[in-house]
């Protein structure tokens, strides 16, 4: 299971014509699964000559395009580590990052280099993108011949890559991935969501992260199909791209921003096969919003930077709103209560653990945390708090740290946002707790409101009718818009951190 045998495969038998587009960028420029195998074999040929060895990291924090995605195939068939980096870092968080990765070789962008100053200095060798000329990667794999490149034998086991996590929770952690969590994983998405060679997919997801990267990229070059790169969520240039399109993978804010263009119709998702969304909870309304005006509905799907993705609605079945669906083929998953490990029943909420090839090898340079985050039996604590409901489909209710202990009493947050968001004129909200001297923690909601939207009592009087006593917030506070990371999830800690003080608590 080489990762890049699956690449390979996906060539020879699914897209059969090496002249076929793998990566049309956002300029239009195609390039083809013929380029894709010369300039990853020259990428990876200049990375041996560079005296990069099995096992050896190396690190690129740049914008995306093709040659991004041929330099991280380039890694793989050096048989080194690919180590992708947020394109948001700064050269402080660079610095961080690389002393602690200890790559042998870094590549960003020709633009980045000088800022990037310091940052660098324990790099041996630095590398730019794309431009040409000295200190270039392309130059580095000038007069390689990429074509001939024998990949670099590597076991299943073996290191593919290491990614770092979001950080929604706190400092982000390198999750080790080997070929085996990455190939067989790729396999399970081109079956369970039936991918091939004739699917051109709208790519518009970071390639730092594990949805761009593994879920979109690995399932698209696995199955000989074609990807539509755009550098960003670009509503306009979705819509343009959606009728000669047969599928998007996207999160749930993508679906939220293209609800608001008129051009979003039947008419202009008639080629579209699936839409997915995953890295953060989809809106039930969303859901409906979406079929109501594509006739499609969406496909949620569940996934970590460490255990890849565990969990999809069906295909073919029923896709339910609110929940991820069944756990996919060779994952384990069960619910056990968080204090004594017991497996929890149905519809009972508990945490989330997984097994299967999927899983990640551990964190990087972090043997104590690996240690804490695994159990004996090999299942993996997510961290996320979910459920198992009497048909079998996940629930997820959010992550173990911003459930809210409020008089003794567990408090899901996303209850409360949910009949929050259900309220008019509210646009969205987020629920925390903020320590409070009798309480523990009391309910605090943070709330988006739009025109129309009801004031503090309106919105507590309203939740009295509909929630338990303890689940209603003490507080409602209005704010222009939620923090978010760049995978558009909702920065609870820096909500929690901004109004600590509000009740005067510890
Ligand atoms: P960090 O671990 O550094 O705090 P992070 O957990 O956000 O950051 P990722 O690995 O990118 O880093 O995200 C995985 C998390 O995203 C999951 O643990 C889960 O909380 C959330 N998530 C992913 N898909 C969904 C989904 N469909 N619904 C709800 N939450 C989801
Ligand atoms: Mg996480």
């Amino acid at each position: 299971n080489h990762l890049f045998s699956l690449v390979r495969r996906g060539i020879s038998d699914f897209a059969k014509d090496p002249a076929k587009t793998v990566i049309e960028t956002h300029e239009g420029t195609r390039f083809s699964y013929s380029d894709l195998l010369a300039r990853s074999g020259a990428y990876a040929a200049a990375l041996v000559a560079a005296g990069v060895a099995p096992g050896d990291r190396v690190a690129v924090q740049a914008e995306k395009s093709a040659e991004f995605v041929f330099l991280y195939l380039g890694a793989v068939r050096a048989g080194a580590v690919f180590l992708p980096l947020n394109t948001a870092y700064t050269p402080a968080e660079i610095g961080y990052f690389l002393g602690d990765a200890a790559p042998t070789v870094f590549v960003c962008d020709p633009g980045k280099r000088e800022a990037l100053g310091t940052a660098t200095a324990s790099v041996r060798h630095v590398w730019t993108l794309d431009g040409a000329g000295k200190g270039s990667a392309a130059d580095a794999a000038d007069g390689q011949d990429g074509a001939a490149f024998a990949d670099v034998p590597r076991g299943p086991e073996d290191l593919a890559a290491i990614l770092y996590t979001s950080g929604t929770t706190g400092r982000s952690k390198g999750a080790m991935l080997s070929h085996d969590n990455l190939a067989s994983n790729a396999l399970v998405m081109v079956e369970a969501w039936r991918f091939t060679a004739d699917d051109v997919l709208i790519h518009a997801l970071p390639v730092f992260h594990t949805h761009g990267l593994f879920v979109a990229t690995n399932t698209v070059l696995a199955s000989g199909g074609t990807m539509l790169f755009l550098p960003r969520l670009d509503v306009k240039a979705i819509l343009e791209r959606m009728p000669r399109a047969t599928a998007m993978m996207g999160v749930p804010t993508f679906y939220t921003r293209l609800l608001k263009e008129p051009g979003l119709t039947k008419e202009v998702a008639r080629t579209i096969r699936l839409f997915t969304s995953g890295s953060a909870p989809l809106l039930a309304e969303t859901h409906r919003e979406w079929q109501a005006r594509t006739g499609h509905a969406i496909l949620e799907r569940y996934g970590m930077t460490e255990t890849n993705m565990s969990t999809s609605n069906p295909y073919d079945g029923e896709r339910i709103a609110g929940t991820v669906g069944f756990p996919l083929p060779g994952v384990d998953l069960r619910v056990v209560d968080p204090e004594t490990g017991a497996p929890l029943g149905p519809d009972e909420v508990g945490m989330i653990e997984v097994k299967g090839a999927n899983v990640f090898k551990g964190y990087w340079r972090m043997p104590e945390k690996t240690a804490a985050e695994f159990k004996p039996d090999g299942f993996f604590i997510t961290g996320d708090l979910g459920k198992v409901d009497g048909k079998g489909y996940v629930h997820i209710v959010g992550r173990g740290k911003d459930l809210i202990i409020s008089g003794g009493f567990n408090v899901y947050p996303k209850e409360v946002e949910t009949e929050i968001d259900g309220l008019d004129g509210i646009v969205e909200s987020a629920v925390i707790g903020l320590p409070h001297p009798d309480f523990g923690e009391a309910v605090t909601a943070v709330v988006v409101g739009g025109a129309g939207a009801p004031d503090e009592a309106a919105v507590v009087a309203d939740l009295e009718g509909r929630l338990a006593k303890f689940k209603c917030p003490k507080r409602v506070l209005f704010v222009d818009e939620l923090p978010r990371n760049t995978m558009g999830k909702v920065q609870k800690n820096l909500l929690r951190d901004e109004y600590k003080g509000l009740f005067g608590g510890a």
